[in-house]
């Protein structure tokens, strides 16, 4: 483990936790670590004094039903988690390696606010909700306005996500894909979520979520409005052009990225077309 000089508050509850927070607004929050020591690391990250969160045991796990998971669920929490939607587990399962799913957490991915983080689009298409709060009081804000820009969120400086909710629709199809450059430890080229509502063979409600391939995860608005009103049509997928603006990077070029946003979009909803 990478040490560092800074003093660490050790909280066991949220409400110390919150406390701490509203008169150490600076001070860095740590969960699993797994993305904070890497900038440790790296030299990006030089917290000055630092709240680690591990051992609020209220802030872990996940509902009996399935709909409200704290900051702290881990995702091999969320894999073994019977009453969440299998999308979602695969989408846990896909995260580093069994190291990090026993470590890193949901709050953390979140709050990193990474594009290429891999559970990102599947809080956009679930229409899910994140519980923030501090001791001015408690707020829910959708994951649609979360994410505001490069690793910007609507977070404040004295807040901490304590839990997300999940609004299940019944009945609805939802998928996940990871497009990396193997199966485990990669950071996704294309990371794509999707929902599908149909009734009488028609596409009544569409959200198609993608990460990596702007500076925050987005939703595909053109792709959605080209699936309503109709039976699945592959050939909507063709409208994410519209939708993405993707960089060259390290990981992969723009061009892959759009042809790639375009297939993963298109595998689903043949696979939706022909089920
Ligand atoms: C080898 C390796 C492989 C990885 N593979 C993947 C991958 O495949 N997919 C992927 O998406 N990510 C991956 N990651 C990144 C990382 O593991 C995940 O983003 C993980 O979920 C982060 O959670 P954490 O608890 O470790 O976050 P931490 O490192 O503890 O925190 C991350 C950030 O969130 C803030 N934060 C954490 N919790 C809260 C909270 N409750 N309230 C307010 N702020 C908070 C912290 O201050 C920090 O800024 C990988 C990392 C490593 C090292």
């Amino acid at each position: 483990m990478l040490t560092s000089p800074a003093p660490v508050h050790r909280a066991r509850t949220l409400a110390d936790a919150l406390a701490w927070r509203a008169t150490h607004p600076h001070a860095t929050v740590l969960a699993g670590g797994t993305d904070l020591m890497v900038f440790l690391e790296l030299g990006s990250a030089n917290p000055t004094s630092v709240l680690d969160l591990w051992g609020c045991t209220e802030l872990r796990g996940i509902s009996e039903d399935g709909r409200t998971l704290g900051a702290l669920t881990t995702w091999t929490d969320m894999v073994r988690h019977p009453a969440l939607p299998v999308a979602l587990r695969d989408c846990a399962r896909t995260v580093g390696a069994p190291q990090i799913q026993n470590r890193g957490t949901i709050g953390g991915n979140i709050v990193n606010a990474s594009p290429a983080g891999d559970s990102l689009p599947m809080w956009l298409v679930t229409d899910a909700t994140f519980e923030l709060a501090s001791v001015r009081g408690v707020r829910q804000v959708p994951a649609s306005a979360f994410w505001l820009g490069y690793r910007k969120t609507a977070l404040a400086p004295d807040e901490l996500l304590v839990r997300v909710h999940l609004h299940p629709h019944a009945g609805d199809r939802l998928h996940y894909r990871k497009v990396g450059t193997r199966l485990a430890q990669a950071i996704s080229k294309v990371v794509l979520g999707g929902r599908l509502r149909i009734e009488g063979g028609i596409v009544t409600e569409a959200r198609v979520a993608l990460g990596s391939v702007a500076p925050t995860p987005i939703r595909a608005h053109h792709v959605e409005a080209a699936l309503l009103g109709k039976p699945v049509d592959p050939a909507a997928a063709a409208a994410v052009a519209d939708d993405i603006a993707p960089i060259d990077d390290i990981r992969s070029t723009a061009a892959y990225r759009r042809t790639v946003s375009a297939n993963v979009i298109r595998a689903w909803l043949e696979g939706e077309a022909a089920a």
